[in-house]
């Protein structure tokens, strides 16, 4: 269920502003949300380098942001590479963190200049004997959880008890295991599970240094810092305290790396869409918006996510209401049982905390545009647009 607001007529006015110059579907992203994002989750992890993960929204506004901030880019693919090099990234900046790559994907990597990977099985870490001596690994372990919303640690990560066997292994063959990562998953409703495997890493790096092997100086206690999508706020320094804590226990010459993705892009883009058609079927009011799950609202399919929405209206009445997508297909539904007022041909529709998974996923079903994107205190693009409009990332329902 979405959560909603119905906010009157006169507060939709920066929107249908906005509509008016740049036409709709629109995705409206705001570059000083991701650098407020980071600044907060930097000043909850201190010490901690922060790497954006590219893939929850891959857009050079963003990634040209959080590179000024100071952060550095968690990369998956050849494509995510291909984006960035346009930014003139330090390599350096940069890990490449898909625990299964292609000899390809390993090459035009080191190419780039990235030399940083990820491994979590014997068959990954053969792939780098020729490259042994330009790269380090970091070695992700499993940490299942269920607390998170989309777990990552059932598809990636060697189980716990493997572990000392792999770094044998690449110490024996001269492949070195700088670290370790993991991943419990995304939109983690608690900590427990990372603060558990941050003390099962820690236990795990300080036995590997007492047996007198090379030390592994790096952790990576990956993604999964949640957002509110109800409306409600996340205390990001409140939720980091326990890691904080953790962290703390380390040996000091671990270096911790985060990789936040959605927490960084989630509340940096809204959406606003039109209603193009109407209907009653069976009692409900149908509205027919010009984007919808093959679209922007993609996520809530594979991300699982129900975005607040906020519709614009002073009528008295309240009926059960669809939002539905422009496409041919029934299951283009974003929500169902809303109790909206009377809403007309022309109204929007916004949507808000729509960064992370939603535009990376859109697909153009139906031969359908994706949702063009304009970019609010860009970093890359100065002709900056609509500054003086008010537009408050985090709706408060
Ligand atoms: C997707 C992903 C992330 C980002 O996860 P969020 O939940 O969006 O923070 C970080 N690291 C890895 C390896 C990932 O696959």
């Amino acid at each position: 269920m979405n959560s909603f607001k119905i906010s009157t007529s006169d507060m939709g006015r920066q929107y249908r502003e906005l509509v008016a110059v740049h036409g709709s579907p629109l995705l409206v992203m705001d570059c000083d949300t991701v650098r407020e994002q980071y600044r907060a989750l930097g000043h909850a992890l201190p010490g901690a380098e922060i790497y954006y993960a590219v893939k929850s929204l891959p857009h050079p506004s963003i990634v040209q942001t959080v590179l000024d901030a100071g952060g550095g880019l968690e990369l998956a693919s050849n494509g995510e590479i291909e984006l960035i090099r346009s930014l003139k990234v330090s390599p350096r900046r940069t890990i490449h963190t898909h625990p299964i790559k292609r000899d390809r994907d390993i090459v035009d990597a080191l190419r780039f200049g990235c030399t940083t990977f990820v491994v979590d099985n014997t068959d990954e870490l053969l792939k780098f004997l020729p490259y042994k001596h330009r790269i380090g690994l970091l070695l992700r372990v499993s940490f299942r959880s269920h607390a998170a919303v989309v777990d990552l640690s059932k598809k990636f990560g060697c189980a716990l008890g493997e572990a000392s066997e792999l770094i044998r292994l690449g110490a024996d063959l001269g492949v070195h295991i700088k670290g370790l990562s993991f991943h419990v998953g995304s939109q983690c409703a608690d900590t427990t599970q990372q603060v558990n495997a941050i003390h099962q890493c820690n236990t795990l790096i300080r036995r590997h240094h007492d047996i007198g092997a090379a030390p592994m100086s790096v952790l990576d206690i990956g993604g999964g810092f949640p957002v509110s999508y109800d409306g409600g706020h996340v205390d990001i320094n409140r939720y980091c305290e326990l890691i904080r804590d953790a962290l703390k226990e380390l040996p000091s010459y671990v270096n911790v790396i985060a990789e936040p993705g959605r927490f960084l892009s989630a509340p940096a883009m809204t959406s606003v869409s039109t209603i193009v058609g109407k209907a009653i079927r069976d009692g409900m009011h149908w509205y027919y918006l010009d984007d919808g799950v093959y679209g922007s609202f993609s996520g809530q399919l594979f991300d699982h996510m129900r975005y607040p929405l906020e519709v614009f209206s002073s009528g008295p009445g309240r009926y059960p209401s669809v939002l539905a997508g422009p496409t041919c297909d029934s299951i283009d539904v974003i929500a169902e049982d809303l109790m909206l007022p009377e809403m007309g041909i022309g109204d929007l529709i916004v949507g808000h905390m729509m960064g992370a998974y939603t535009a990376a996923s859109a697909t153009s079903f139906n031969s359908v545009p994706k949702t063009k994107i304009i970019v609010r205190h860009d970093p890359v693009n100065y002709d900056a647009v609509d500054e003086s409009l008010k537009i408050d990332p985090f709706v408060r329902i």
